[in-house]
C-alpha cells in the first residue's frame, strides 16, 4: 500500500471460499485454459514446488548498456565459446550485478531484431502484431535458425486495431508481402538536418563527446563556451557553408525530378536562411540538457542546504541523502558523454535526438524519465512524446530492469516558477471543439479548420512538462508531486 493511501486488508483465515452452483451441478462454463493454469500451480504449490518460480528473464533494449547487451547475450546463447567469455568478465559482471549463469528468457524490443544471431532459441513470443510483414520475418526468424523447429507465437491486443486488423488477416502478416522501406526524402526536418550537418563539418569544430566541454557551466544559464560560439557566428561561416549545403539540397531534389516540397520557396533562400538560423539552432538544441542538469543542481543544493539543518530526525537524514545521491547521480550521467557505452548524452547523439542533426531517431524529441539506481547508477529512459504522455503520466508505472517505478515528480525549468517559487506560470489554452486543435490564446477562428472559436471555453492552468523523475515504487519520495 502506497504510504499516502488509506486501505484494508482482509486476512486471509477469514475468507472462505465455496464453489458456485454451476460447478456443484456440474455445468461450469469457465475459460478453460485459465482453469487449467490456476489448478496446475495449486496442485505444484502443494507439492512444495512450483515451475513459474526461479525463471530469470533479463531485458535486451536500447536502455540497457551495449556491454550488459552483451553479456546477457552470451548469457542467453551459454555455449562453450560463451562460458569462457563469461568466465573471463566475471569480476565486470559481478560489479554490475549480472549473473553469469544461463539465463532462460529474454525480453527484447527491436534491438534484438538486427544482427544478434542466437542459433540454439526455439521460441519466440511476440507481444504484438509487428508493423510489417518485414519485422516480422526479421523478429520470428531469430528462432529455428539452420532447419531446427521452433515455435513463434504472436499475441494479438484486443484494443490494438492494428493487431485485430491481422488477426482477421494472418497469412497477410505471416506470409506478407515484404516492401521496400519507404520515406520521404524532401521531409522538411531531415533536410534541415542533414543542411546543419554540412553546416557544421565546413564551421570545423570539433565536438567534445562531454556537453560539460561544449558549454560554459561557470557562466549563469551555461551558454555555448566562447570558442565555440565565436567559431560558429563568423560572419564569413554562412557564406562558406552555402555552396556545399546548396549540393546536398540539389541532390535531394534531382531524385525528385526538380519538384519542389510545398514548404519550400525559392532553394538558395531556404539554403540561406538554414545557415543564418543555424547558430542559433545550435544553442538552443542544448536547451533541455540546460534544464536537465540546472535541475539535478537544484535538487542537489537544496538538498545540501536542507542536511545543515540541526535536529533532523534520522529518516530526514536517510531521505536527503538519498536526494544528494541521486541528484549527483544525474550530473554524472548528464557530464559523461562517452561514445563506447551508447550514453544519450554523447553531444552528437544528443544533437540528433533533438534534431538537430541526422540521427536515427525518429520520432525525434523524446521525453526523459530519471529512475535512482538503487546503489547501483541510476539512468534517463526515454519515450516518444505519443508514449510518454500516458507512460509518464503522474503517478504511471515504469518497469526497467524487472522492478516497478512510479512517476513521482515533473522536472520543471525554473522559469516556470513565479516570483516567490510557490505557484507555477501556468496559462489557459482554447481547444477547438470541431478539430481539437489547441490554441495558446483566445483566437476567431480555429487555425487549422477555420471554424468560429467565439464562445469557446479555455482548459485552465496547463502547464508543458518535458521530464519527469521516478521512485521506485515502495519507497516514497518525500518532495510532494507537482502537476497541473
Ligand atoms: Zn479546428
Amino acid at each position: 500500500m502506497e504510504a499516502d493511501l488509506q486501505g484494508w486488508r482482509l486476512s486471509p483465515s477469514a475468507v472462505r471460499v465455496i464453489p458456485g452452483e454451476a460447478v456443484r451441478k456440474g455445468e461450469a462454463q469457465g475459460n478453460h485454459y485459465f482453469h487449467d493454469l490456476y489448478n496446475v500451480i495449486a496442485t505444484d504449490l502443494k507439492a512444495g514446488h512450483s515451475s513459474y518460480w526461479g525463471l530469470e528473464g533479463r531485458e535486451h533494449t536500447a536502455q540497457v548498456s551495449q556491454r550488459q547487451r552483451e553479456w546477457r547475450e552470451w548469457r542467453f546463447r551459454f555455449e562453450q565459446d560463451d562460458q569462457e567469455k563469461l568466465a573471463e568478465y566475471a569480476a565486470d559482471l559481478r560489479a554490475s550485478g549480472e549473473s553469469e549463469q544461463f539465463l532462460p528468457a529474454m525480453f527484447c524490443s527491436p534491438t534484438m531484431e538486427l544482427g544478434v544471431d542466437i542459433s540454439a532459441l526455439n521460441a519466440v513470443y511476440l507481444r504484438n502484431v509487428p508493423p510489417t510483414p518485414a519485422n516480422y520475418a526479421q523478429r520470428a526468424g531469430r528462432a529455428g535458425r539452420s532447419g531446427q523447429a521452433a515455435v513463434i507465437v504472436t499475441y494479438c491486443a484486443a484494443q490494438s486495431p492494428h493487431d485485430q486488423y491481422f488477426f482477421e488477416r494472418r497469412s497477410e502478416m505471416v506470409a506478407g508481402v515484404v516492401r521496400p522501406p519507404a520515406l520521404d526524402i524532401t521531409n522538411e526536418e531531415l533536410v534541415r538536418s542533414h543542411l546543419h550537418a554540412v553546416w557544421l563539418a565546413e564551421a570545423k569544430v570539433a565536438l567534445s563527446p562531454d556537453i560539460p566541454e561544449i558549454l560554459d557551466l561557470k557562466r549563469a544559464d551555461y551558454p555555448l563556451k566562447q570558442e565555440i560560439h565565436d567559431v560558429i557566428n563568423r560572419a564569413m561561416l554562412v557564406s562558406m557553408t552555402r555552396l556545399p549545403m546548396k549540393r546536398v539540397l540539389d541532390q535531394i531534389l534531382a531524385s525528385t525530378e526538380g519538384r519542389k516540397p510545398v514548404w519550400m520557396g525559392e532553394p538558395d533562400d531556404f539554403v540561406s536562411d538554414v545557415a543564418q538560423r543555424a547558430p542559433q539552432e545550435f544553442d538552443r538544441a542544448f536547451d533541455r540538457w540546460r534544464e536537465l542538469y540546472n535541475s539535478a543542481r537544484t535538487q542537489l543544493m537544496e538538498a545540501n542546504a536542507r542536511s545543515e539543518i540541526t535536529g533532523l530526525s534520522g529518516a530526514d537524514r536517510r531521505r536527503i541523502k538519498a536526494a544528494q545521491m541521486q541528484a549527483s547521480d544525474q550530473i554524472t550521467i548528464l557530464e559523461q558523454g562517452k561514445a563506447s557505452n551508447g550514453s544519450d548524452f554523447y553531444s552528437y547523439r544528443y544533437l540528433a535526438t533533438e534534431g538537430f542533426l541526422p540521427g536515427y531517431n525518429f520520432p525525434r524529441l523524446p521525453l526523459y524519465a530519471f529512475i535512482p539506481g538503487e546503489g547501483k547508477t541510476g539512468s534517463f529512459l526515454q519515450r516518444a512524446r505519443f508514449l510518454a504522455i500516458s507512460e509518464f503520466g503522474p503517478r504511471s508505472l515504469i518497469y526497467h530492469e524487472g522492478r516497478a517505478y512510479r512517476v513521482m515528480k515533473a522536472k520543471l525549468p525554473p522559469e516556470v516558477r513565479t516570483g516567490d517559487g510557490s505557484e507555477l506560470a501556468t496559462r489557459d489554452i482554447f481547444i477547438c471543439s470541431n478539430c481539437g486543435a489547441c490554441h495558446d490564446g483566445e483566437v476567431e477562428r480555429c487555425h487549422a479548420c477555420n471554424t468560429a472559436m467565439a464562445g469557446e471555453v479555455p482548459v485552465q492552468r496547463t502547464l508543458r512538462i518535458d521530464n519527469v523523475e521516478a521512485a521506485q515504487r515502495w519507497c516514497m519520495d518525500p518532495l510532494s508531486t507537482v502537476w497541473r
